[in-house]
């Protein structure tokens, strides 16, 4: 399994990939959780990350490359591996059509979550994450039995600073500028499908399955 999850901020790709990663035993590569690990951290590439993430805009392409072409050379990855968040321009996605030729590997597919914007903005503010896990939760979506704790390893949920509705807007803003042009790239090499969004999690999971079979 070697595929990418597309789809606008909010659309449902962390916690698809999580299932996946759960049923495949793929790894997981999440370019906003490496950013977000690396502004924790206060690393070099988290100092350049910090002020982009906080506006809503995307981190610069070559940054952006240089991370992902480390971790695909990295031995878990052999096993396949989902691309969450990534590519998010068209330089991302030429850049790693590159870098799988020189691994000798090639995408199976690139699937889009489709969900419309009028949602996101909803989902992406009641998000909820495990400072301890990193489950996601959502306040209304998918709440945790108990408020502000996580059901899986009792941690204690966080949101993003981006998540609020202001940076969203810049996000949603940037995702149909940069973003919205890899459908057609996607559709033009053949690798493209897409999924309904807005179902129930576990009917996009199963959409999701049913994709990735036929
Ligand atoms: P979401 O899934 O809600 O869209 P992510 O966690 O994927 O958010 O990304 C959070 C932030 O990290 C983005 O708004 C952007 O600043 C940065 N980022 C993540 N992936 C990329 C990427 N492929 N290119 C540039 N910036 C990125
Ligand atoms: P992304 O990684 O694309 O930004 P997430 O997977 O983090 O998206 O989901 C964003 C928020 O929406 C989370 O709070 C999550 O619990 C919630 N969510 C995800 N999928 C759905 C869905 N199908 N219906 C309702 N809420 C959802
Ligand atoms: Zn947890």
């Amino acid at each position: 399994m070697h595929i990418l999850l597309m789809g606008p901020p909010g659309a449902g790709k962390g916690t698809q990939a999580a299932k996946l990663v759960e049923e495949f035993g793929v790894a997981h590569i999440s370019t906003g959780d490496m950013f977000r690990a690396a502004v924790k951290n206060q690393t070099e590439l988290g100092k350049r990350a910090q002020e982009c993430m906080a506006a809503g805009k995307l981190v610069p392409d070559d940054v952006t490359i240089g991370i992902v072409k480390e971790r695909l050379a990295q031995d878990d990855c052999k096993k396949g591996f989902i691309l969450d968040g990534f590519p998010r321009t068209v330089e991302q996605a030429e850049a790693l059509e590159k870098i799988l030729k020189e691994l000798d590997l090639a995408l199976d597919c690139a699937l889009n979550i489709d969900v419309p914007s009028a949602e996101l903005v909803e989902r992406a503010v009641g998000r909820r994450i495990c400072k301890k896990c990193g489950a996601t939760y959502n306040i209304k979506f998918k709440p945790p039995v108990k408020e502000g704790i996580c059901d899986a390893c009792g941690g204690e949920l966080y949101q993003r600073a981006d998540d609020s509705e202001a940076t969203m807007k810049n996000r949603l803003a940037v995702y149909d500028e940069q973003t919205k042009p890899l459908i057609a790239f996607y559709k033009q090499n053949g690798l493209y499908k897409e999924v309904d969004g807005r179902q129930s999690m576990e009917a996009v999971y199963s959409d999701i399955i049913a994709a990735l079979r036929g």
